[in-house]
């Protein structure tokens, strides 16, 4: 594996996102002196807290899964996470509704699934159901530590055993046909391929390999934090502290100097140079470029992903019986995809994701109200033909409306808090106003994906979702893992891929 040459005594990391902050984390575990330079006035990035009214509003992820891949973070400065944060089950993982009416709770525990199953479909859903289960685990194991937790130098280097296990169990076929071997049920099916949109390809085009995204989050499950998702960047940027990182807050990397083929110093819109050994970028890729005065070979231009809009909105409490995420289906679905990913038009017929935060802690908005989350995904600036500027909260309305109506029932005394467009996006550096950075195609995925080190430049190292692994969570808290490998070389802790089912759940009745 290719390694940062030289000393490597002082690490700056510029951005305190989640890739920023495990890559920070992991070298001051190496024993690194580590500087985080982040330009906003806490930690977080895309992960962020907004406060509006009484509401704690998460501007990003509200998904959670692979917390055990946290563990392995806080476990690089000899901390645990439970220490520092409350995690709960969220069960069901989803309740997925239908146009038709029809609903299912999608469960992480085989035995509820089955249940869940019985009630929805008939012995055939829940006989495939459980082949499916078996054939995501298995591709999980074959993928994991191989290609989603490795640097690769080059596609070579992937021409291993375990490719040959990933090609044997239809990695490299379609997303969508694969699941359809296993389940019949075009509405079941969705269940286990919507999540394609994550890596920002149609179903039917994702590859097969990337259906272990369905395995993270309706088989390992999905949780929530106490306090709700900023929680976690909040820890972990107290977890770098307490192991000595140096995070400057309000600060904006400007220019590096350059010589010999390394970055000798950062310079800062306050005027501030900072000598490093080595540097770890988690900027968009384009803006890392920028910085370092370099042009990228790639011969094709990088495709990004589908963007979305975010509204934020507040409502009479809906009572404890409705759902944490609920998956909002209309009746087309291919089409949904073309809509987003090639045409560049908005849905005609809407798939939405509801999250209801305030179901797991109703701290988060004020007495007596729910604080809601819908998330309509829409095509990237690139793409669509959209004019967001008076638009965006027309069409924020119209997605409530449609949401409301799905759901066959009415919000009393809603307030629209906040509603994020991809301009909104694009104003915060992101690449065709996407927060989802580069669609992770055949010709950017693994090895063919913008790799974490850069020709030419022998002590810069990239991090977070333009790069490898990926986009989300996970993948991003292993970016900086992984770029904490190129600085140090590899250092395993040996941890049990298995991921561990936690026992505690969120309390309270089953969603209806
Ligand atoms: C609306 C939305 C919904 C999502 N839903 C999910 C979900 O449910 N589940 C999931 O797993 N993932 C989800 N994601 C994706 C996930 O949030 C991201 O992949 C991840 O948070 C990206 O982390 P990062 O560290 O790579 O980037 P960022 O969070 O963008 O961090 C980069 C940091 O660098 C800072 N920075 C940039 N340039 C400079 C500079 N020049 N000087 C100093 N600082 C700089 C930025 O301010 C920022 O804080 C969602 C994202 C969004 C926005």
């Amino acid at each position: 594996m290719r390694t940062v040459s030289g000393s490597t005594d002082h690490v700056v990391v510029v951005g305190a996102g989640l890739a920023g902050l495990s890559a920070a984390i992991h070298l001051a575990g190496r024993g690194r002196r580590v500087t985080v330079v982040e330009r906003e006035q806490g930690p977080g990035g895309r992960m962020g807290r907004l406060d509006i009214g009484g509401y704690r509003i998460d501007t990003g992820p509200t998904v959670l899964t692979m917390p055990e891949i946290l563990d392995d973070v806080f476990a690089a400065v000899g901390e645990r996470s439970t220490d520092r944060l409350e995690l709960s089950a969220v069960t069901p993982a989803y309740r997925a509704i239908y146009a038709d009416g029809r609903t299912l709770a999608v469960h992480s525990d085989e035995q509820r699934m089955i249940q869940s199953l019985g009630e929805f479909g008939g012995p055939d859903d829940v006989a495939g159901y459980r082949r499916l289960r078996a054939w995501l685990t298995r591709l999980y194991r074959a993928e994991f530590d191989r290609f989603i937790g490795a640097n690769f130098d080059s596609p070579l280097s992937m021409l291993t055993p375990e490719l040959f296990r990933l090609i044997g169990l239809g990695g490299f076929r379609r997303w969508d046909r694969k699941v359809s071997e296993f389940v019949r049920d075009p509405d079941l099916r969705r269940v286990f391929t919507f999540q394609a949109l994550y890596a920002g390809v149609p179903p039917s085009r994702a590859l097969a390999a990337y259906a272990v995204i369905a395995y993270m989050d309706t088989i390992a499950g999905v949780y929530f934090p106490k306090g709700g998702m900023y929680s976690v960047p909040r820890a972990l940027a107290d977890a770098a502290t307490a192991a000595g990182v140096r995070i400057r807050y309000d600060t904006t990397v400007i220019r590096a100097d350059r010589s010999d083929g390394r970055v000798t110093a950062l310079h800062t819109d306050s005027d501030d140079r900072i000598d490093c050994d080595a540097v770890v970028l988690t900027a968009e890729r384009h803006r890392s470029h920028e910085l370092l005065g370099h042009r990228s070979r790639r011969p094709a231009r990088v495709r990004a992903a589908p963007s979305a809009l975010v509204v934020h909105l507040g409502c009479r409490s809906m009572g404890p019986r409705a759902g944490h995420h609920t998956l909002l289906f209309g009746d087309a679905w291919h089409s949904v995809f073309r809509d987003i990913t090639s045409t560049g038009e908005l849905m005609s017929d809407p798939s939405l994701l509801l999250t209801r935060p305030t179901a797991a802690d109703p701290s988060l908005a004020p007495t007596g109200r729910d604080l809601l989350y819908l998330l309509a995904p829409v095509p990237n600036l690139e793409r669509g033909h959209t004019d967001w500027t008076d638009f965006g909260a027309r069409y924020a309305e119209r997605m409530v409306e449609t949401a409301q109506r799905r759901l066959g029932q009415s919000w009393s005394d809603v307030e629209i808090l906040r509603v994020v467009t991809p301009v909104d996006w694009a104003a915060r550096d992101m690449l065709a106003g996407t927060p989802f950075a580069l669609a992770h195609s055949f010709t950017q995925t693994g090895p063919f994906r913008p790799a974490n080190m850069i020709r030419g430049i022998d002590n810069v190292v990239l991090a977070g979702g333009s790069t490898v692994p990926g986009v989300g969570i996970p993948p991003v808290l292993i970016s900086g893992r992984l770029a904490a490998d190129r600085i140090t070389g590899t250092v395993r802790a040996g941890r049990n891929t298995e991921p561990d089912q936690r026992l505690r759940t969120m309390s309270g009745p089953e969603p209806k």
